[in-house]
């Protein structure tokens, strides 16, 4: 399997590029706009067609690249089914499955961070969105978020996946690359030896300040990262 963690300095996010095989079929998690042109040329170089382009959740902190890569590539944008953004092709429920190539993602339904957040699961590895990040969590302030629905997500649906498990989240403000669900359950500070209460009052605390680019970029990623009304969407 070709996989490729590729970050965004701005924005501090991560994009995973997989595909089975060279000369086969990839998609690419959480691409962001700016990036469109190196994600293209590394798809060349690697001999690659991009099928699909698919976001965990509308992202308040960047712009998606899904209207971009889908304008130049025909690749097809994939979302989960609570996602409001009419623009994308298919949307996953629980349970569905993105084949590519032989590789099968399986969407799970994982709220919290916004009310539409999905994670997806391939064989040994989970990509969390936001919902869980290297020793935290996504805050739960904004688009629908809840803290009840992101401890619900963390602890009976991602803490049910098998201990060694990697994790791919979709943020990083501190230099972690990877993790695995036993370590997250062992030390992650905002969950391990806590009750939900406490949970949720932490999560009702932080008190952070909306992200920089929130008044545009959540209206242009309900539009697949092309702004409302510029395309007739
Ligand atoms: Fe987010």
């Amino acid at each position: 399997m070709i996989f490729r963690q590729l970050y965004d300095q701005q924005s501090s996010s991560y994009t995973y590029l997989l595909a089975s095989r060279s000369g086969g079929e990839a998609l690419l998690i959480d691409p962001v706009d700016e990036l469109a042109d190196m994600y293209i040329t590394l798809i060349q170089q690697l001999n690659l067609q991009l099928v699909y382009a698919l976001d965990t959740h509308t992202h308040a902190d960047h712009i998606t690249a899904l209207g971009t890569l889908r304008e130049r590539t025909d690749c097809t944008t994939v979302m989960g089914d609570h996602t409001r953004a009419e623009c994308v092709d298919i949307k996953l429920a629980e349970g569905d499955l993105l084949d590519v190539d032989g590789i099968k993602l399986r969407a799970l339904f994982t709220p919290g961070h916004t009310d539409e957040s999905m994670s997806f699961v391939l064989n040994d590895r989970v990509f969390t969105g936001d919902v869980l990040l290297y020793r935290g969590t996504g805050r739960t302030d904004f688009q629908g978020g809840d803290p009840y629905k992101s401890w619900d997500s963390i602890v009976n649906k991602l803490f049910q996946l098998p201990d060694d498990t990697l994790i791919y989240a979709a943020h990083d403000y501190k230099g972690w690359t990877v993790s695995t669900i036993a370590e997250e359950k062992q030390h992650n500070p905002r969950v391990a030896g806590k009750t939900e209460a406490e949970y949720v009052a932490m999560m009702n605390a932080l008190n952070l300040p909306d992200p920089k680019l929130m008044d545009i970029a959540v209206p242009a990623n309900l539009a697949c990262g092309r702004k409302a009304g510029t395309i007739g969407i």
